[in-house]
C-alpha cells in the first residue's frame, strides 16, 4: 500500500476541494491523507467525510498545512492566489508535487512560483480538463492557419460565484491564439469593452465574461471574418473533470524533476 501516493487536498470545504476529496478518497491509485483548511474554518478538528455531509473518512481537516504535507507526496491546490504562494514554499520544504489548480494569479504571483520549482514538481493550468487542453491546442493550429481577417474572440461563462475574469482557461486559449499567430497576447488583449471604443482593430483577441447561475465552464473561440464563422466550444458540466486531471497531475508528477510543467505536458499533447 505505501508506494500508493498520499495526496492533501487544501481548500477542503471548496467546491473543488469537495469535489478533489470525493475523486481521491475513491480512487485506488492515491490515498488521501490530509486535507486543509483556514484557520478560522468551522471544519477545523472534524473529520472531512462527515463534515461533507457523508461517512467518516478517517482524514481530520487541519490547519497547519506544513504537518499534513509532511505526510503526503502531492499537494493538489484549488483555492486562492496568497494561499497558493504559502503553499508552494511549503510543498517544496516537503518535496510534495504541487498541483496548482488556483487561477486569477497575477504575473509577479506567479514568477514568485520559480523559487519553490527548484525544488519541487509544479504542474500548474487554468484548467486541468482533458477537453480544454485539446481546446488550447486546436486553437494554436486554427490561429496559425488563418491571417488577421478572421477576428478572434474569446468568450466564457461560469457561475455567479466567480471571482476573477476572464477565467484562467480563457487566458490559456487567449495566449495559444496569440502563439498560432506569432504575436504577444499583452500586445493584442481587448477586454471589457464599454461605451464609444471605437471600431475593432485588425489582429486584436477580444474576451468576454459571463457571469450566473450554476455555469459550470464554457469556452468559445470565436474566429470570425467577412462570410464565414468557426466557433471552437467546451463546454464543462461537471467539476469532476478537473478532479481527474488534477489527480493525473499529482501521479504523472512522482518522479520527475524539479520545475514547472502543466497540463499539455501532464496529457502529453
Ligand atoms: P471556492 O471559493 O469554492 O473554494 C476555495 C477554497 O479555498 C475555500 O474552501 C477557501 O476556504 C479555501 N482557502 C482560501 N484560502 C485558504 C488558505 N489560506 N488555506 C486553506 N484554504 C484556503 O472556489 P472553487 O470554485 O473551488 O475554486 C477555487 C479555485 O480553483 C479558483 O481559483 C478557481 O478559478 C479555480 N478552478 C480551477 C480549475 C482548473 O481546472 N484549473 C477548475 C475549477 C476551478
Amino acid at each position: 500500500m505505501t508506494h500508493i501516493p498520499g495526496i492533501v487536498i487544501t481548500g477542503a470545504s471548496g467546491r473543488m476541494g469537495q469535489m478533489l476529496i470525493k475523486t481521491v478518497s475513491e480512487s485506488d491509485q492515491a490515498r488521501l491523507v490530509g486535507v486543509v483548511e483556514r484557520a478560522d474554518h468551522d471544519w477545523i478538528g472534524q473529520d472531512v467525510g462527515t463534515a461533507m455531509g457523508g461517512p467518516a473518512l478517517g482524514v481530520t481537516v487541519t490547519d497547519d498545512p506544513l504537518e499534513a504535507f509532511a505526510q503526503a507526496q502531492a499537494v493538489i491546490d484549488f483555492t486562492a492566489p496568497e494561499a497558493t504562494l504559502e503553499f508552494a514554499a511549503l510543498a517544496a520544504q516537503a518535496r510534495c508535487v504541487h498541483v496548482i489548480g488556483t487561477t486569477g494569479m497575477t504575473d509577479e504571483q506567479i514568477a514568485a512560483l520559480e523559487p519553490a520549482a527548484r525544488h519541487a514538481v509544479i504542474v500548474r493550468a487554468g484548467n486541468m480538463s482533458l477537453g480544454v487542453n485539446l481546446l488550447v491546442q486546436l486553437t494554436k493550429k486554427v490561429a496559425a492557419a488563418l491571417d488577421e481577417d478572421f477576428d478572434i474572440e474569446v468568450i466564457e461563462g461560469h457561475h455567479h460565484h466567480k471571482v476573477d475574469a476572464p477565467s484562467g482557461t480563457a487566458l490559456m486559449l487567449g495566449e495559444a491564439a496569440a502563439e498560432g499567430r506569432g504575436v504577444n497576447l499583452a500586445d493584442v488583449s481587448d477586454r471589457a469593452r464599454d461605451g464609444i471604443t471605437g471600431a475593432r482593430k485588425r489582429g486584436d483577441i477580444g474576451f468576454h465574461a459571463i457571469r450566473g447561475g450554476d455555469i459550470v465552464g464554457e469556452h468559445d473561440v470565436l474566429f470570425a471574418a467577412p462570410g464565414e464563422r468557426i466557433v471552437l466550444r467546451h463546454l464543462a458540466t461537471d467539476r469532476v473533470i478537473f478532479a481527474r486531471g488534477a489527480l493525473k497531475a499529482a501521479l504523472w508528477g512522482q518522479g520527475k524533476a524539479p520545475g514547472q510543467y502543466d497540463m499539455v505536458d501532464v496529457l502529453g499533447l
